[in-house]
């Protein structure tokens, strides 16, 4: 097994909820699918106590699970869509949650290549840009977060 910081039992609740059961294989099943900020804390599937908890889906099974930043960060697989995490979680846009939200169709080609053009200019924008820019933002942030 190779370790870059994650446990045994991480590895074991993820390739007990996976169809290929090689976990170099298996950690490829999983997407980022939301985040959800909490109010009481919860478990990683390593064990750690967590309050900001990120569900992971299967893409094959639809599984899902509830990883903690304790182990998010650590998954090279979820290196594009932790850039996206981060962003949710600082609530700052950027483009792999500007991806993110695509892929999940939260957000339309529209809206899409409208953000990825603005949410870096602030100066040279109308009002009227920046009030798009703003209500896609929040359309991005709530499809994204669930809060309970
Ligand atoms: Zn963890």
């Amino acid at each position: 097994m190779s370790d870059k910081g994650l446990n045994k039992r991480f590895y074991d609740v993820l390739v007990k909820n996976s169809e290929n059961k090689n976990w170099k294989k298996s950690i490829n099943e999983w997407n980022i699918k939301n985040i959800i900020e909490g109010e009481y804390t919860t478990k990683c599937i390593c064990g750690h106590i967590i309050i900001q908890r990120c569900v992971i889906v299967n893409k094959i099974n639809n599984n899902e699970l509830v990883v903690g930043n304790c182990c998010i960060k650590k998954i090279p697989s979820f290196k594009k869509d932790f850039k996206a995490y981060k962003g949710l979680k600082d609530n700052k846009l950027n483009q792999s949650l500007i991806n993110l939200a695509f892929e999940k169709e939260i957000i339309d080609d529209w809206e899409y290549n409208f953000i990825t053009e603005t949410f870096r200019k602030n100066k040279m924008l109308s009002k009227k840009q920046i009030y798009y820019r703003d209500k896609i933002k929040e359309k991005i942030f709530g499809g994204l977060i669930t809060n309970e």
